[in-house]
């Protein structure tokens, strides 16, 4: 099966890596160079972009990340991690800085405050999926090389994204049951 890192800096790291176990990958967290270069693909978490980015500057993985994304690493962020793909980014605070890589403008908070949080269902690549929304960022605009993968209310928000090897969700597929997001990702790992 594929190694699949989660990137284990801050967030819901263990989600994550029970989901990419239940999809087929060998699932490891990643805090540390060498783990970065021994991954096939790689899951940034939910949790706060702009801890995960001072974290990863502390660590020296935002250089190897950007690098390693460049070069054509499967990734799929989640939220913060969507966040963290973003090449430009609203709402951050100041100097904030992301790994890139998908030609988009993502908007933070968005949705609204933690109280603001909500689940929807809504349709992934096709597929029904619920998802959980958590001071959600939404996708402002894209680029041309960027596929539109779902949306949601209120407002036909875009909330999931491809670029190439790189994937993207606003809301936490982690946090339930359902595995098709992670699988869909493995799946590209496989192809990648
Ligand atoms: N609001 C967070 C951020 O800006 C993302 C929230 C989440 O990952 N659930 O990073």
């Amino acid at each position: 099966p594929p190694t699949v890192g989660v990137l284990a800096l801050q967030g819901d790291v263990r989600e994550h890596l029970r989901m990419l176990t239940e999809a087929g990958a060998r699932a490891v967290a990643v805090r540390r160079p060498a783990e970065l270069e021994a991954v096939d693909g790689l899951v940034v978490p939910g949790g706060e972009s702009t801890t995960m980015w001072k974290l990863a500057e502390t660590f020296e993985l935002l250089e190897p990340l950007r690098m390693r994304v460049k070069a054509g690493m499967p990734a799929y962020g989640s939220c913060a991690g969507m966040i963290m793909l973003a090449d430009r980014i609203e709402d951050g605070i100041a100097g904030q800085q992301t790994i890139g890589g998908i030609d988009m403008v993502v908007r933070r908070n968005a949705f609204g405050r933690q109280v603001d949080s909500f689940e929807a269902d809504l349709d992934f690549a096709g597929e029904p999926v619920h998802a959980v929304f958590i001071r959600a960022p939404w996708v402002e605009s894209v680029g041309p090389d960027v596929d539109v993968l779902g949306m949601a209310q209120p407002g036909d928000r875009i909330v999931a994204v491809r670029q190439g090897p790189l994937l993207a969700t606003s809301f936490h597929p982690e946090l339930t049951g359902d595995t098709r997001v992670h699988r869909y990702f493995v799946d590209m790992v496989r192809e990648l």
